[in-house]
């Protein structure tokens, strides 16, 4: 088994899901009493977010090969970033370490693709639903067809998701809105919902919805695990 490198802290709630998703799939495989090889750095999100509100984005991609970086150091033999959002600055990231960098975009398109949906809604923060490097990558590289909910409901989510879900706020009022946004985007053709955000689904669950919901913690936290077995 390889060593996983997990940068967290995107929030931690969303990385405590990839600790024990990874843990429970490796246990799953391989059965006795395994459990997964990792090494985890942890970001302050307080800090992160602050740059990410104020568009600072260089200095929060500095912040991101820094902690990749150390996480190399630590003998991760991937990395794995525990957010949508910061994959922003993948590219950044993986010129700055020898070890690959496991995309959540490549994780989710590789699920959407099995499922046989080509018209895909797309929910996360703002920055993930209206700036291309998201929807970019599973547009050029997948030929995937992607919808974002209206103004309304992207202010909506991304107030869900910074003022609740980060700090483990799961609100049944919330739960409905997120739920009735899904309702929106299908009525407009949407075959299934990326779940592009790793807090969300803490929040709704992939049988929630009559369309497959994609969520993209399990599927990244899944992937990594196929990497760090491969060999096995
Ligand atoms: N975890 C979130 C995501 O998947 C949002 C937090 C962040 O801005 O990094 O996009």
């Amino acid at each position: 088994m390889k060593t996983i490198g997990l940068i967290g802290g995107l929030s931690w709630e969303s990385s405590a899901e990839y600790y024990r998703l990874i843990n429970e799939e490796v246990h799953r495989r391989l059965g006795e009493n395994h459990s997964a090889k990792l090494v985890m750095v942890s970001l302050d999100f307080h800090e992160v977010e602050i740059l990410q509100r104020q568009d600072r984005w260089a200095e929060a991609a500095a912040i991101m090969v820094d902690a990749a970086r150390r996480v190399e150091q630590g003998g991760a033999e991937c990395l794995v970033i525990c957010s949508n959002t910061m994959h922003r600055m993948a590219e950044d990231v993986a010129a700055a370490v020898s070890i690959p960098l496991l995309h959540i975009a490549d994780a989710t398109a590789a699920a959407v693709n099995a499922a046989g949906s080509k018209r895909l809604g797309l929910l996360g923060t703002r920055f993930t639903m209206e700036q291309e490097f998201y929807k970019g990558m599973l547009t050029d590289h997948y030929g995937l067809e992607i919808m974002i909910p209206d103004e309304s409901d992207r202010a909506k989510l991304h107030a869900i998701i910074f003022d609740e879900l980060v700090v483990g706020d799961l609100r049944p009022a919330s739960r409905q809105a997120v739920l009735e946004m899904i309702e929106r985007l299908v009525a407009r053709g949407a075959e299934g919902i990326i779940l592009g955000c790793t807090e969300i689904p803490l929040l709704v669950k992939p049988g929630d919805a009559a369309v497959p919901l994609f969520d993209t913690t399990a599927l990244h936290a899944s992937a990594a695990v196929d990497w760090a077995l491969a060999a096995e």
